[in-house]
């Protein structure tokens, strides 16, 4: 870590902690050449990574889509905003988090099902209807089964 006042490389840490709000660590440093003292801020970069579509297309991660696609699928269900909200970051983190750094939009979807079939099972037939290209009445009828064998 180089000295912001003089440039030089030989700096210490003099104190350290973690700020538990947005994963920060704080540390105040000291210069050991000009005897300043500053502080850094540190913090995990973690980018979401690349999505490969259905065609193979690679295409960077789109926020805005995953978050349309669970408003669309939670349209007048009871469901707040906050809810919503955990569940979108909740998908988000996976992507961070996940060890690829390209995913298939397919996983993405599936985490997308997860999160909506413990919100509401309503919008989880609803989406998976739209994601999955349910064909007709009896694969609805299939996927509410399932659902309902698993509680
Ligand atoms: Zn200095």
């Amino acid at each position: 870590m180089y000295c912001p006042f003089c440039n030089a490389n030989d700096t210490k840490v003099t104190d350290s902690r973690e700020i538990r709000e947005n994963n920060q660590v704080r540390r105040r440093r000291e210069c050991l050449v000009c005897k300043e003292r500053f502080t850094t801020y540190e913090v995990a970069e973690l980018s979401l990574p690349h999505v490969i579509k259905r065609d193979g297309r690679r295409d960077s991660f789109n926020e805005d889509k995953l978050r349309s696609g669970i408003l669309r699928a939670l349209e007048k269900r009871p469901v707040s905003l906050e809810q919503i909200e955990t569940a979108i970051s909740n998908v988000l983190k996976k992507a961070r988090t996940s060890p690829e750094r390209e995913i298939a939009s397919q996983q993405i979807g599936e985490w997308m099902m997860e999160e909506l079939r413990q919100l509401d099972q309503v919008a989880y037939v609803r989406f998976a209807s739209v994601y999955r290209c349910f064909q007709d009445i009896k694969e609805f009828r299939e996927e509410i089964t399932r659902l309902e064998n698993q509680e």
